[in-house]
C-alpha cells in the first residue's frame, strides 16, 4: 500500500488568502460601483523597474544567439551577481564574505524550506509568534513535532524573549512579517549570545531589510560580532525589487558556522547546502540573475528606492490615519507592515468584514499568522 508522508496530513488547511478573495469577490458583486483598496494580498503592486527590465531583455537576447546562449547554470549562482551582493549588501556594512558563502536561489520560500532539511527532526525549533506561516508548515511537512513559540504581544512590543527551554534552531524575522517590528543591535546580540552558549543555529530572515530607515537597526545579523558562527541569513529580491513573480533570492551560509556531530567534529554546513542544492535545485535562471544584478548600480538602486519609498509612504499614511482614529498600531516604521489591535478585542475576521463592508478596504486577519497560545505540536 502506498503511504503518504503524513507530515502533510498534519498541516492545517491554508484557507486564509482564499477566504479573503472569496469575501472580496462577494463584496465586489454586491457593490459594483465601489472602489476596493486592497492591502491584504501579501504581494507587491508596482511593476519591475526600467533597469531590471532592460537587463532582462538583454539577457533574453543573449539566449537567442549561439555564442552567448547559456544552458545549465552554476548551483551557487553566477559570480557577477554574487560579487555585487558581497560589495553592495555586505561590504558597505563592514561585513566580509567569501564568494562561496553566498548561494543564489529562486525565492526565499524555497531556500528556507530546503535549509531546514539539513537538520535532524530531533531538533527543537523556535518560532516567533505571530510570524510568516511558511516556517512552521515546512517543519510540519518534515514531521517535526518539537516546535516552541516565542510569544510576542503588545506587552513585549512584539520583541521575542529568549525561550525557557532549549531551542536548537531559531527563526528570527526582522523586520517582521506581519507585526512590522524590528530587532535592534541589543536584541540581536542577545540571540547570537544565546545561540553560541547553547550551540544553536539562527535562521535570520531579513527579506524586508530594505525598509529599515533607522541607522541603529542592523540590516544583517552579521553586523553582530560572532554571528557568522551561528547564523544563516536569507534575503530575497521579492520585496525590495518586486521579484515576487520573477523569483530570485540569496542565502548566506558562512563557513564559520559551528555545528558539530556527536564526536564533536565540525560539520561543514556550507558544503552540505551546496550538496543539497546540486541535487535538488536547478539554479536560478541566467535571465533572472542578470535582472537581479541590475539593481546594483547607482541608477538601479535609485529606481528600486523609489518603489520602496512608495510602499513606505503608504505605510506611514495608514499608520498616522489609524492613530488619529484612536487605534493602537505597531510597525509601519522600518517596515511596510502595519499590525493593529482590533477595537474591544474584536475577532480579526469580524474586523476584516467591517473594514471591507464599511470602508471598502481589504486587510489581512491576524489570526492567519498567530498560533494559539501555548500550543505545542
Ligand atoms: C515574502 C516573504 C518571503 C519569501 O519571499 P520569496 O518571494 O519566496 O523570495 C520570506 N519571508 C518572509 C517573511 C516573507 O514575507
Amino acid at each position: 500500500m502506498v503511504k503518504v508522508n503524513d507530515g502533510f496530513l498534519k498541516l492545517e488547511n491554508d484557507y486564509l488568502f482564499s477566504d479573503i478573495s472569496r469575501k472580496v469577490k462577494e463584496y465586489k458583486e454586491k457593490n459594483k460601483d465601489k472602489k476596493v483598496i486592497s492591502l491584504g494580498i501579501g504581494d507587491v503592486s508596482l511593476p519591475l523597474t526600467k533597469n531590471v527590465i532592460e537587463a532582462m531583455q538583454k539577457a533574453v537576447n543573449e539566449m537567442s544567439k549561439k555564442e552567448t546562449f547559456r544552458g545549465y547554470g552554476i548551483v551557487q549562482g553566477y559570480d557577477f551577481l554574487i560579487e555585487k551582493i558581497i560589495s553592495y549588501d555586505y561590504e558597505k556594512r563592514g561585513i566580509k564574505l567569501d564568494k562561496d558563502e553566498v548561494f543564489i536561489g529562486a525565492g526565499t520560500k524555497g531556500d528556507l524550506a530546503g535549509m531546514i532539511e539539513l537538520f535532524s527532526i530531533d531538533n527543537t525549533v523556535a518560532l516567533m509568534n505571530p510570524v510568516y506561516p511558511a516556517y512552521r508548515d515546512a517543519n510540519i511537512m518534515l514531521k517535526r513535532n518539537k516546535i516552541i513559540y516565542l510569544e510576542t504581544s503588545e506587552e513585549n512590543k512584539f520583541i521575542p524573549n529568549l525561550p525557557n527551554e532549549r531551542a536548537d534552531i531559531i527563526y528570527l524575522c526582522s523586520p517582521n512579517n506581519p507585526t512590522g517590528t524590528v530587532l535592534n543591535k541589543e536584541e540581536l546580540t542577545k540571540w547570537v549570545k544565546y545561540a553560541k552558549e547553547n550551540n544553536s543555529i539562527i535562521f535570520y530572515d531579513s527579506v524586508y531589510e530594505c525598509f529599515i530607515e533607522d541607522e541603529k537597526i542592523p540590516h544583517s545579523i552579521y553586523e553582530i560580532e560572532g554571528a557568522k558562527d551561528v547564523a544563516i541569513e536569507f534575503r530575497s529580491y521579492s520585496k525590495n525589487a518586486g521579484f515576487t513573480g520573477v523569483r530570485c533570492s540569496y542565502t548566506v551560509v558562512p563557513k564559520a558556522l559551528e555545528v558539530f556531530d556527536d564526536n564533536k567534529q565540525k560539520i561543514d554546513i556550507n558544503a552540505l547546502w551546496r550538496r543539497r542544492q546540486s541535487t535538488k535545485f536547478g539554479a536560478a535562471s541566467y535571465i533572472t540573475q542578470r535582472a537581479a544584478e541590475a539593481i546594483y548600480t547607482e541608477e538601479g538602486q535609485k529606481q528600486i528606492r523609489q518603489n520602496i519609498e512608495y510602499y513606505k509612504e503608504n505605510a506611514r499614511y495608514i499608520k498616522s490615519e489609524l492613530k488619529l482614529l484612536g487605534y493602537t498600531v505597531f510597525g509601519g516604521e522600518n517596515s511596510p507592515y502595519i499590525w493593529l489591535r482590533t477595537p474591544n478585542n474584536m475577532k480579526s475576521w469580524e474586523f476584516f468584514d467591517i473594514l471591507l463592508n464599511k470602508a471598502g478596504v481589504v486587510g489581512t486577519p491576524g489570526v492567519g499568522f498567530r498560533r494559539l497560545r501555548g500550543r505545542i505540536f
